[in-house]
């Protein structure tokens, strides 16, 4: 077994991470000191619905090679001077997670250095304490698949509240396709809605759940979707009022998490931490708690390979490693199932 102290002291380390968990195929390639040398991706755009695993698998299959020539091109890196290879183990979907983790073991083992399995959820809050200097937040991750409040307490992060059902950026990109929105290459549906939602003057009244500590969001997303077809109501107002009732449910579980763990830090981060409005609710309960507010870069908010390599190198300093035959993905893998022993 390689030790990751002597890698660091004879030559720079470098950690190459593989990000395939849902529709974006990413690498990325980080120093041992947390520098981003590179962060390079290829998203699947469906035709038409939403994400059919099976097609963005063959997607990532395709692009796989240039993006990681993309991304060892940018860094100015060679494969030899790699020392580790992390990769995106779980939570997401089967085909697309075997895709990345296949293309992982190969580079490990053709170049005979450790692999990584690194936990996607836990990846998307350490970016953001990387990136914002936040060192112990409560974070709200929202993307396409995930909507959860963690907080980090007792060697894990523990998940305070999350949805029952869909993700926030899930019902934001079913009502976007419902209301005949279109997806296009660095605007997402959630982007659209989120522009629409600006001319929007009028809120109409949708289910609002918060169960104790947890949200649901596909009543209002079915709610919202009748209005829709019913045709009474501008879109620009529907958008308007899905936002306001779906960023107030996640607002206020983070708030509670807040003042229940008096942490003093809040971190919003996932694709949906890029929409203003729900920024600027976060903001609002995190000065009325005297905590500090950050938000995660957009390039580091969606899905993205820098993340896991950097996630890679403070589980690799910190003596992890995942034989192959241990490497199988993990389709449900939660947040507060994964030791993270580089946290005091
Ligand atoms: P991720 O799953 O982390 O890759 O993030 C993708 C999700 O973020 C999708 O559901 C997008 O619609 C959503 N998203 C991206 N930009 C925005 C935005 N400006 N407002 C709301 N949601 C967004
Ligand atoms: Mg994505």
């Amino acid at each position: 077994m390689r030790n990751p102290q002597k890698d660091q002291q004879t030559k720079q380390a470098y950690c190459l991470g593989i990000e395939s968990t849902a529709d974006d195929f990413g690498v990325g390639i980080c120093s041992f000191d947390g520098d981003i040398l590179a962060n390079k991706s290829d998203g699947y755009i469906p035709t038409e619905g939403g994400i059919h695993p099976r097609e963005a698998a063959r997607h990532h299959a395709e692009v796989a090679d240039k993006v990681l020539n993309h991304a060892l091109t940018a860094a100015k890196v060679k494969p030899s001077d790699l020392s580790v290879i992390a990769f995106s183990q779980g939570p997401g979907l089967g085909p697309c997670l075997r895709t990345g983790a296949t293309v992982a073991r190969a580079l490990a083992s053709y170049l005979d250095i450790p692999l990584v399995g690194i936990n996607h959820s836990v990846a998307h809050i350490e970016i953001g304490k990387l990136k914002t200097g936040a060192q112990d937040p409560v974070t709200l991750y929202a993307s396409g698949g995930n909507t959860m409040v963690t907080a980090f307490d007792s060697g894990r992060y523990r998940v305070f509240g999350e949805t029952l059902d869909i993700a926030l950026g899930n019902c934001l990109d079913v009502f976007a396709r419902e209301a005949g929105l279109k997806h296009k290459k660095g605007f997402p549906l959630g982007a659209a809605v989120e522009k629409l939602a600006l001319e929007g003057k009028r809120l109409v009244s949708l289910p609002y759940v918060v169960k104790g500590m947890d949200l649901s969001l596909s009543g209002l997303l079915t709610a919202a979707t009748a209005l829709l077809y019913k045709g009474d109501f501008r879109l620009e107002d529907l958008c308007y009022s899905l936002q306001e009732h779906a960023f107030s449910m996640v607002t206020e579980v983070t708030e509670r998490a807040l003042a229940h763990t008096e942490k003093r830090e809040v971190l919003l981060t996932g694709g949906v931490a890029a929409n203003k409005r729900l920024q600027q609710m976060l903001a609002v309960i995190a000065q009325e708690h005297d905590a500090s507010f950050h938000v995660v870069p957009l390039e580091f908010a969606t899905d993205n390979g820098a993340m896991i390599a950097w996630t890679g190198v403070l589980a690799y300093k910190h003596g992890l490693q995942t034989p192959v035959d241990e490497s199988f993905v993990r389709l449900r893998w939660r947040v507060d199932k994964v030791d993270v022993p580089w946290i005091s």
